[in-house]
């Protein structure tokens, strides 16, 4: 007979794993079936390992000031020392989020889903049937790679966070989230490190100032960014791997590394079975409560296609749990969303972009500061922080705010409490400001730095 719930989960990610504990809270009896690792891509392949890979990197920026605080540093780096306490850290909240599930009442079970009816999937391995009330899909995305001669010499970010040795020189193709932040991990780690992009400027869809000033940046840092460059092939050579781009350009390295966006993860998961059509990014077209064209399936994270972010699948996961098993219809507002990009410097980003603002709006008000963060107050340096806020000049409502530098990313996760509230420019300027802290400035900006009226800057 085959076992019966009130919720099935389909991915132990960030999402799956929000929406089983707290839908077992509410009393539903909950399954959750993962095929790899507890955690999903955040914990296991993802924001987790990068960041701590990230905090890795940053101690050489560190050390190279150092001596100017009076400091002597003789530093060494030691690759796997570093991948062996992430995966001991990564193994540890594998195992805390297995037993929270638990701890929950949550059912886990070790295996592949295929869904077979709209109540009911078939495990891959154990070949059992459960069936239940509802079945959540929670199965994430994965990297999406362009088929060219020699990808298969390629890595992603997946393999990028277990590699045996550490290469020597390395080319990052795309122009992201995951190549900006990778390219900024290997170069600070020592590694010789090339940005491959094939459009004009990096981070498309961020601000511009913002898009310049980290690609200034990345080269200040000695990172070579080759921009309207796309790789043809990738040859294995004696040496390593040699990518030949389509102006001719190339590059000999050790390691390739694709960072060309990812693709919600759905093959094999038998939605012909439900009769749920694919959008066109191959995500699982879903509402705003997280429910697809069958009305006992339900999808929350990445594999939807809303936003690619592990905050977003947290609170889609809760709100799909409220309103189907607390009788508390919950929507998850998604129209200011402030992220992180952790490349050196960080990026921290909420709301619009200028060149989003200006088509939305009839005049805005655009400040921009641009100075030395105070760490390098004793050294020579091009290094830069920036701070950018964009208003609407009629309603004196900010509409974006933009940091690079040092500690962007906890900086705007504070705005972003102040924004979503509806903060107005006033609001910033009668904030009493905090000394001395590079935030300050977000607080302090007087006069705009230009307006923009009816798409025109004056
Ligand atoms: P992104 O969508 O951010 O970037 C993909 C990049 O690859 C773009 O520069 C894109 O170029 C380029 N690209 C796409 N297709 C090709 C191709 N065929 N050939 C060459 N280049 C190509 O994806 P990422 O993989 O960096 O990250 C995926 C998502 O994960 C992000 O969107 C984000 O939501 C999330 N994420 C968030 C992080 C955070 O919050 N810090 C960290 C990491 C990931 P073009 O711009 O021209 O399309």
């Amino acid at each position: 007979m085959a076992n019966s719930y009130d919720l099935l989960v389909i991915g132990g990610g960030s999402g799956g794993v929000r929406a089983a504990r707290v839908a077992a809270g509410f009393g539903a009896k909950v399954c959750i079936v993962e095929e790899y690792r507890l955690g999903g891509t955040c914990v296991i392949r993802g924001c987790v390992p990068k960041k701590l890979f990230s905090y890795a990197s940053g101690f050489s920026t560190l050390f190279d000031i150092a001596p100017s605080f009076g400091w002597s540093v003789e530093a060494s780096f030691d690759w796997s020392t570093l991948l062996a306490n992430k995966d001991k850290e990564i193994a540890r909240l594998e195992k805390l989020y297995g037993s929270l599930l638990g701890g929950s009442g949550v059912e886990i079970v070790a295996d592949r889903a295929q869904i077979t009816s709209p109540n009911s999937v078939t495990l891959s391995s154990s070949g059992k049937v459960l069936t239940a009330d509802k079945i959540l899909i929670a199965t994430g995305g994965k990297p999406f790679v362009p088929s060219i001669p020699g990808i298969e010499h390629s890595i992603t970010s997946n393999e990028a966070f277990d590699l045996k040795t550490l290469p020597k020189s390395i080319v990052i193709v795309g122009g992201g989230y995951i190549a900006v932040e990778f390219a900024a991990i290997f170069n600070g780690l020592g590694v010789e490190t090339i940005l491959a992009y094939r459009g004009a400027q990096i981070l498309r869809g961020f601000d511009s100032h913002i898009r310049e000033g980290l690609a200034e940046e990345m080269v200040h840092n000695g990172i070579k960014v080759c921009l309207a460059t796309q790789p043809a092939t990738i040859e294995k050579t004696e040496n390593g791997l040699c990518v030949t781009c389509t102006d001719e350009m190339q590059m000999d390295v050790d390691q390739v590394m694709y960072a060309t966006g990812r693709v919600p993860n759905v093959e094999g998961l038998g939605l012909e079975n439900i009769d749920v059509t694919l959008g066109k990014h191959g995500e699982i077209p879903v509402d705003e409560f997280s429910r697809t064209t069958c009305p006992s399936v339900f999808a929350v994270g990445d594999v939807n296609g809303r936003a690619a972010l592990t905050p977003v699948a947290i609170r889609e996961g809760a709100a799909f749990a409220q309103t189907e098993f607390n009788d508390n219809p919950t929507r998850v507002d998604l129209s200011i969303v402030a992220s992180a990009v952790f490349s050196n410097p960080e990026i921290g980003t909420l709301g619009l972009s200028e060149n989003e603002a200006t088509e939305k709006f009839s005049e805005l008000n655009v400040y921009v500061a641009r100075f030395k963060p105070m760490i390098y107050s004793f050294v020579q340096t091009d290094t830069r922080m920036l701070m950018k806020l964009i208003t609407d000049a009629k309603t004196d409502k900010v509409l974006g705010v933009h940091i690079m530098g040092a500690g962007a990313g906890e900086m705007i996760q504070m705005v972003g409490i102040a924004v979503t509230m509806g903060a107005t420019k006033a609001d910033f300027d009668r904030t009493i400001a905090v000394h001395p802290v590079a935030a300050e400035e977000l607080v302090t900006m007087k006069e705009p730095t230009y307006k923009i009226v009816d798409g025109e800057r004056v």
